[in-house]
């Protein structure tokens, strides 16, 4: 997209915005980019759109905790932070379940088809990929409670600056089991250290 093809709220805005910010409003990251100039919000009336890359996102915040980064512009990208990811698999190693699909793509979270299997286990491959393709709406509801109550810290139709919504809300190891435990309702802090041997469940 060229300059001119731009509307004049759109051009006011990558002119007042000089690094990449939240967007108060939708939560989405948008700025300068060093590759791709620009990354546009849903709110602005052109995203830009980056050619031969299947998103136009370079980063965004994780979909978790909302304080660290995560997602980008391939269709592989991880949509929840390092953090967050490494809680989402300890709790599967302890229970035997992955909390959340956080890839952007189901076969990340091993959900795909596979040739050569009985019927009834195709079938149950094909209602994954169903429920994958409908979104968590545990996610949905998380995100309307918990970036609003981050955001709120903030003038509600503003652009933040990624280091100062950071240094507001510091991401980590800590943020992130505190976003799953409430996410999930357990509580903290957990009966065994973080090595490996945290106690997720009822039992405490
Ligand atoms: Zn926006
Ligand atoms: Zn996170």
């Amino acid at each position: 997209m060229t300059e001119r093809e731009l509307s004049a709220s759109d051009k006011a805005i990558r002119q007042r915005i000089t690094e990449l910010s939240v967007h108060i409003p939708c939560g989405g990251l948008r700025g300068p980019q060093p590759t791709w100039r620009w990354q546009s919000c849903r709110c602005e009336d052109n995203p830009q759109k980056w050619e031969g890359y299947d998103v136009s996102r370079a980063k965004d915040l994780c979909i978790i905790c909302f304080r660290d980064t995560a997602g980008g512009p391939s269709k592989w990208a991880w949509l929840a932070c390092e953090h967050c990811r490494q809680v989402n698999t300890a709790i599967e190693q302890r229970s035997g379940e992955q909390p959340f699909s956080l890839g952007r793509h189901s076969l990340m979270s091993g959900i795909g088809l596979r040739g050569e299997v009985p019927a009834e286990v195709l079938d149950q491959q094909i209602a994954k990929l169903v429920a994958f393709a409908r979104g968590d709406g545990r996610l949905r509801t998380w995100r309307d409670s918990e970036y609003r109550s981050l955001a709120a810290a903030f003038d509600p139709l503003g652009d933040i600056p990624l280091p100062v919504w950071q240094q507001q809300w510091v991401p980590g190891p800590d943020a992130s089991w505190d976003a799953f435990a409430r996410l999930l309702g357990f509580s903290l802090p957990l009966e065994v250290d973080a090595g490996g041997d945290r106690e997720v469940g009822g039992s405490q």
